[in-house]
């Protein structure tokens, strides 16, 4: 099966669906949408000597170039990740979750890690397991509900790939989880690691750094639906009979218009590419603390500093409050480190409240995906991949353009039915132990 995910899930499997366009019927096209990583971006600049502003825009002119409509940044989705993993973190704290949900909250992200949490530890880990979706997984949310519902097609109509550090991505994409029955579709339909980017870029004959940069793609948050036009919603067809779009865009997604307002339209990804403060596997530890620190204790944390433990891949961070720690997290990264972090949960041991969990050792840039150079060592690469991934902007997740409109038109609010159903999954124990692709245990 595994084998057949790899073949289903390649760049070879983009350049079909991208020729299949160019001899369909019309009206019988899919829209391709490719959504890059920034860790994607950061070995992609490494390997062609640019920074990470010019490699988004000359990878966007290549993925054109093939025959891909739009290209999108999954720092814009991880905004909606580290969102909720604060206010998951906020209420499971307070106790306000659900009972069968614990702490301490092991983050998600990472889907070597649930693999090997779901079927080597049958249910014992997941009460812990966030259930907060992935930055691709929320991308493959906006990407098949609210930007299909832009474009006025059903989601089957939009071919979604992600451009991703890892193998294990594909797996997560695969999840039934992430699958429409009623579509019969999954949020992400192909993904490809940052070396099967290279491979296509040398199939196709282009040297990135020679390409001519394009401007990044942007989603577009249009409050309110046009009279007359028609959508479907949940497999039905609907005239959007009232409200206005004032900004007299030509087409608007079928948004529920009782919360339409204010009535116009703003952009919602940045057109220069963005990031979070934090390591290299998205700064889930860096976020949620710093919220809960503030929202749990009125304390403002403007400087994390990590004590590392057993060794550089296992640090942790603490905050005190009249002499006694009141929040304690770590990050536990490789196998071995997880290893010995679910032997202190097994113990009754484990002192955190909150981990972020990551397969590879030195976490997402350094995923098994990413580009290797012969001629350079590994440290030395992955230093310089970090410094690239570290060089863009960064903002904070409730700050970015479009995310609250976004909660408002396209979520119905910040903690609603929809919200979880869109941003949050679940897990699945499975008895029997087998392996997975990519982790490199
Ligand atoms: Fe993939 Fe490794 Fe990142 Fe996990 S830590 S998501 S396996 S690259």
């Amino acid at each position: 099966a595994e084998t057949v995910l790899i073949t289903q899930q390649s760049h070879e499997e983009l350049r079909k669906v991208i020729d299949a366009n160019k001899t369909a019927a019309p009206g019988q096209q899919r829209l391709v949408v490719v959504s890059v990583s920034p860790q994607s971006r950061a070995s992609l600049a490494a390997q062609f000597g640019l920074n990470p502003t010019d490699t988004a825009r000359k990878l966007t002119a290549f993925f054109k170039k093939i025959g891909v409509h739009y290209v999108f940044d999954t720092s814009f989705s991880r905004n909606f990740s580290l969102l909720e993993s604060q206010r998951e973190f906020v209420q499971r704290f307070r106790g306000q979750a659900d009972s069968q949900q614990a702490l301490p909250v092991l983050a998600s992200a990472c889907p070597g890690w649930i693999c090997y949490a779901e079927k080597t530890h049958g249910s014992f880990l997941i009460p812990y397991l966030s259930t907060v979706r992935s930055p691709q997984q929320v991308m493959g949310s906006l990407v098949k509900d609210f930007f299909a519902q832009q474009q006025h097609l059903t989601p089957d109509r939009i071919y979604h790939v992600t451009v991703m550090p890892c193998y294990d991505k594909k797996l997560e994409a695969s999840r039934p989880d992430f699958f429409s029955q009623d579509y019969q579709t999954r949020d992400v339909d192909c993904v490809v690691t940052t070396g099967e980017v290279f491979k296509l870029l040398e199939e196709e004959g282009v040297s990135l750094s020679e390409l001519e940069p394009a401007p990044l793609d942007s989603l577009q948050v249009r409050v309110r639906p046009v009279a007359g036009l028609s959508a479907h919603r949940g497999g039905q067809v609907h005239d959007l009979a009232n409200g206005q779009c004032t900004d007299g865009h030509q087409s608007c997604p079928k948004l529920d218009t009782r919360l339409s307002s204010p009535n116009r339209c703003s952009s919602v990804s940045a057109q220069e590419p963005s990031s979070h403060r934090g390591g290299g596997s998205g700064g889930y530890l860096e976020h949620v603390f710093q919220h809960a620190a503030r929202e749990l204790f009125g304390i403002h944390v403007d400087e994390i500093t990590y004590r590392p433990l057993r060794n550089k891949d296992f640090q942790e961070v603490t905050l005190e409050k009249e002499g006694q720690i009141v929040l304690h997290f770590a990050a536990a990264y490789g196998f071995r480190n997880i290893q010995n972090l679910v032997q202190k949960l097994k113990r009754g041991r484990c002192p955190y409240h909150y981990v972020e969990v990551m397969a590879c050792p030195a976490g997402c840039l350094n995923g098994g995906g990413q580009l290797k150079a012969p001629s350079t060592p590994g440290k030395e690469l992955l230093q310089r991949v970090e410094t690239l991934y570290s060089m863009v902007r960064t903002e904070a997740p409730e700050d970015a353009p479009g995310i609250q409109e976004l909660y408002r038109c396209w979520l119905q609010g910040e903690g609603s039915e929809r919200a979880g159903r869109l941003l949050h999954t679940s897990y699945h124990a499975v008895e029997k132990a087998s392996s997975s692709l990519g982790i490199r245990w």
